[in-house]
């Protein structure tokens, strides 16, 4: 089947239709997406991404306070990460901080983000919040969602607004 085609012919489906909305805003791929075509396969630097995400989350998230991690990474291979914050007055995801964290350092562009939950390390979208930014400071970044033995890469301007 040909790729962004619906099951049984009709017209392209864009990425959104493999895109599920979770409760707390944040995205994940549909189970089955992978079979429809959504996404790009993962490259090897966009592995080493979700690693250096995972890490940070297995390592700094044991508290309340920091329950996700992201790591972001520039077109000549600069990897910036960062976790979350969380307070009852308002949260900070990570995928900001590490955006923060970039510019801190003069860098303004970024080609790919992932992020990673605390429990169970399983890779988490941009929530509603974060979406728009991401998507105005860095219009052709490239997401990493899906389930762990099955990663995909997503275009940010091809995600829910
Ligand atoms: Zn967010």
């Amino acid at each position: 089947m040909p790729k962004n085609r619906q099951p049984g012919g009709g017209p392209p489906l864009g990425y959104r239709a493999w895109v599920l909305r979770r409760a707390d805003g944040g995205l994940q791929l549909r189970p089955t997406s992978s079979r429809w075509g959504a996404g790009m396969e993962l490259r090897d630097t966009d592995r080493a991404l979700v690693q250096a995400a995972t890490a940070v989350a297995k390592l700094r998230c044991r508290s309340r306070h920091h329950t996700g991690a992201s790591a972001a990474r520039t077109a000549d291979g600069r990897v910036f990460s960062g976790v979350n914050l969380h307070h009852d007055s308002g949260d900070t995801c990570a995928e900001l901080v590490v955006v923060g964290t970039a510019a801190t350092q003069g860098v303004t562009e970024l080609e790919t983000v992932v992020s990673v939950a605390d429990r169970g390390r399983t890779v988490v979208g941009p929530c509603d919040r974060c979406r728009p930014v991401l998507a105005a400071y860095f219009p052709a970044l490239r997401v990493i969602l899906g389930e762990p033995d099955d990663l995909r890469v997503l275009p940010i301007a091809d995600l829910p607004g």
